[in-house]
């Protein structure tokens, strides 16, 4: 696995490609989602679940009529959200954040935007500001590259036990990480990674 490093940038790396888009799914994230995933990923994480969108042209370049029937799609009733996932969002924010703010736009806080990263909250807190501006968007983000040491495929939403699932907002608020809880399970606790 890599390291990031301060050239990792979506504006230099991103073609604005997409590996794929899946309509109301019911494993990224909580609830019925729409995913999208995109391409291009630096992390190289040993074991990667996806190692084909590691390239930044894999896939199809995104377009107005995806970007028009992502929006459809996410106007459903029983739609809770979009989830970005790779491929790095964080390495193509130009989709990202085209495509996060026209939700925010069109449907305010009423959906949710899910996000994986091999970042990690600390690490995106300090990054370049179209990766703040994206962390911005969130209301969820698993973090963390996957770990092939600390796999563990019964925790939910993630492959590795250093991964974590965290409220994007309040963590924002309190300047740290902090664990989202399930809306549907209050009671739950997450670990805090
Ligand atoms: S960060 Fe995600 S997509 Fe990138 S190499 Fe690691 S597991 Fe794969």
């Amino acid at each position: 696995m890599r390291e990031p490093q301060p050239d990792w940038l979506s504006a230099r790396l991103s073609q604005d490609h997409v590996a794929d888009y899946k309509p109301f799914v019911f494993v990224d994230g909580e609830g019925v989602r729409c995913s999208l995933y995109v391409s291009g990923c630096l992390f190289a994480c040993k074991g990667c679940f996806n190692e084909a969108a590691w390239s930044f042209r894999y896939g199809q370049p995104y377009s107005a009529g995806l970007e028009d029937q992502i929006l459809a799609d996410l106007g459903h009733e029983s739609v809770q959200g979009l989830s970005l996932l790779g491929g790095e969002p964080f390495l193509n924010t130009s989709v990202c954040l085209r495509v996060t703010r026209r939700l925010r736009a069109e449907h305010g806080r009423r959906k949710d935007v899910w996000a994986w990263s091999g970042y990690t909250f600390e690490q995106l807190l300090t990054a370049s500001a179209d990766k703040v501006a994206l962390l911005h968007e969130l209301d969820v983000l698993v973090d963390g590259p996957f770990t092939l040491a600390e796999r563990d495929l019964t925790l939910p939403f993630r492959g590795s036990r250093n991964q974590r699932v965290l409220d994007v907002p309040a963590s924002l608020r309190a300047g740290r990480a902090v664990a989202w809880r399930p809306r549907s399970r209050p009671g739950v606790e997450q670990p805090a990674g």
